[in-house]
């Protein structure tokens, strides 16, 4: 395709123009001889969200260093002393030649949110108040505890948040400062599609009505399009080298990554485009059944939390798509299913091999990479399971690493793999999205999916990236109820009655790109929005 189709092209004319490779213009930094080298820089500006859109490792710390004024470019020369005034010649005449002025000035402060949250509690003592009343430079500090729903956890120690709950913490911190510019890596991991919508008004507002400059990186792609104003796409070689494009509308900048192919830089960055189907997929004949499990009740201690599950059917060779806010009892049901939790009411007596990836993944052993994954299956370094599981979840790279020394998603994709190496009736896969970026989502859920149709395998997966549900799931099971309190679950239900059942008590609705047919969440209140909600239409248009 040339870019300009989304399918391939109708008169057979163009092949592939460009394949990624490293650019002959000079780098913005390069690190040293042989070195990764940074290309390009995004751009900052005041009143508005810049989204940066790509893979880990291509440069984004790198980039946000020098745009923090604690490093300054070297232009690629790593062996001469790097000056602002060089820097300044590069890009005079650019957008970025204001930004960096103030930079050489002195004249940009900046707050940033880590990546890995779960860091947070090794660095600081006390509770998460001691945290946020130290952040709270604009005296916002109350107003983001309500919105963000902190305050049940506010005065608890910071080591016994959960994950979801530091993201919070960390996000009112950063937020609650009195800066220029703010710097946000990945804000959506291990919130619910609530709160991550949250998130992003707090954030849009931060920009909107304070002037600020905010940068951030998301993989979440339906939350990026409706956080960011600007968006840069980074491509290139993780750990070689990056580039950074000039901004793009968010929506193109987006349509064109799903597409695979970069125009204004006529780059195809994936051999085949991310589509998705417009309307809901059509009732398929069941195969056999699976499992068919009865009404099932399961409450923790003298009842603080209850859940109750209606009975339903499982088929055989199905990804099921499990959807609801955190704490409803999603993870309460896999270890019903698994055997780890024996339920109050119902009884469920399937003999069943279940291969579990859970949420929180500990695989703390010392022993590297291969060790461990040839443990598990003996199809290990065979051509076959290279294809459909190794390359896909791109684990040669880490292969003869140490379990202990991995990051968070390559701990993920060694998980997952592990899970679908085993030899056993249903998959389980609690919240593989998270810690992976979002080419990394794409080839994860490519991965998964194939596994189902090669293997007749079932598959159920619980995530809150809505593309990645869009992409994996046959049927949906939804939980609806109040976090912490009680949960309900539904029967699986097909796509269409699922999506409508879980979006209208989000109060979300979504429309479609006119080129890709993706889906994009609407304004509240908009036309559209309203349209739908009476329609009862709130992801499939009719
Ligand atoms: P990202 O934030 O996109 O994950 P980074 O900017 O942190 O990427 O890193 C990009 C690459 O630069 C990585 O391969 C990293 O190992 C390398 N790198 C980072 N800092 C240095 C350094 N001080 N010296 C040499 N290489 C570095
Ligand atoms: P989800 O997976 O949807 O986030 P969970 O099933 O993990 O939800 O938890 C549902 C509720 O049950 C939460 O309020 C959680 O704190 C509580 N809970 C989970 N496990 C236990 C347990 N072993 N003892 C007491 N409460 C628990």
């Amino acid at each position: 395709t040339c870019g300009i189709c989304v399918e391939k092209c109708p008169f057979d004319a163009i092949e592939i123009i460009n394949l990624p490779s490293e650019l002959d213009e000079d780098p913005t930094h390069r690190y040293g001889e042989n070195a990764f080298s940074l290309y390009g820089l995004p751009v900052p500006e005041s009143g508005s969200v810049t989204g940066i859109l790509g893979p880990n490792g291509i440069g984004k710390t790198t980039a946000v260093r020098a745009l923090a004024g604690e490093m300054v470019p070297n232009l690629g020369n790593y062996d001469e002393e790097p000056t602002w005034e060089a820097v300044l010649d590069r890009f005079r005449g650019t957008e970025l030649q204001n930004y960096v002025e103030q930079v050489r000035d002195g004249e940009v402060s900046i707050a940033r949110k880590p990546q890995y949250v779960d860091q947070i509690p090794k660095q600081f003592d006390g509770s998460a108040r001691d945290l946020l009343e130290a952040t709270d430079e604009r005296g916002a500090l109350d107003s983001y505890i309500d919105r963000l729903d902190i305050g049940p956890v506010v005065d608890n120690d910071i080591e016994t948040l959960s994950g979801g709950e530091l993201q919070r913490v960390a996000l009112a911190a950063t937020l609650a400062r009195d800066r220029d510019f703010y710097f946000l890596d990945e804000i959506s991991p291990y919130l619910d599609i609530g709160q991550r919508v949250t998130a992003a008004r707090l954030i849009r507002e931060l920009a909107e009505e304070e002037d600020r400059a905010v940068l951030v990186v998301e993989h979440d792609l339906a939350i990026l399009d409706l956080l960011a104003d600007t968006l840069h796409v980074a491509y290139g070689e993780p750990g070689a080298y990056g580039v950074i494009t000039d901004p793009k509308s968010v929506r193109n900048g987006i349509n064109e990554y799903l597409k695979g192919y970069l125009s204004n830089e006529n780059m195809r960055i994936r051999p085949e485009a991310i589509t998705f189907e417009e309307h809901a997929p059509r009732e398929t004949t069941k195969a056999e059944p699976l499992v068919e499990y009865p009404e099932l009740a399961k409450s923790y201690g003298d009842g603080e939390f209850s859940l109750d599950v209606e009975a339903g059917t499982i088929y055989n060779g199905e990804v099921l798509g499990i959807v609801g806010p955190n704490g409803i009892g999603k993870s309460t049901l896999a270890q019903l299913f698994t055997g780890d939790l024996t339920p109050d009411v119902g009884e469920l007596d399937f003999a069943l091999d279940i291969s579990y990836k859970p949420q929180y993944i500990e695989i703390d052993q010392p022993m590297r990479v291969d060790a461990f994954l040839s443990s598990i299956t003996d199809q290990f370094g065979s051509s076959y399971w290279n294809t459909e599981i190794a390359n896909p979840l791109q684990l040669n790279r880490i292969m003869e690493r140490n379990l202990t020394d991995l990051s968070g998603g390559e701990r993920q994709r060694v998980a997952i793999a592990a899970c679908l190496s085993q030899n056993a009736d249903l998959y389980l896969l609690d919240e593989p999205s998270a810690h992976l970026d979002v080419e990394q989502r794409v080839q994860a859920t490519s991965a998964i999916r194939r596994y189902a149709e090669n293997h007749d395998a079932t598959v159920m997966v619980i995530d809150h990236d809505i593309y990645m549900m869009d992409l994996l799931a046959d049927r949906l099971m939804v939980f609806d109820g109040e976090p912490s309190i009680e949960g309900h679950a539904s029967k699986p239900q097909e796509m269409r009655d699922g999506m409508n059942d879980f979006l209208s008590d989000l109060d979300i609705t979504f429309r479609r790109d006119e080129r890709t047919q993706r889906p994009r969440i609407n304004k509240p209140d908009s036309q559209l929005d309203r349209e739908q909600k009476r329609a009862g239409e709130y992801y499939y248009a009719e």
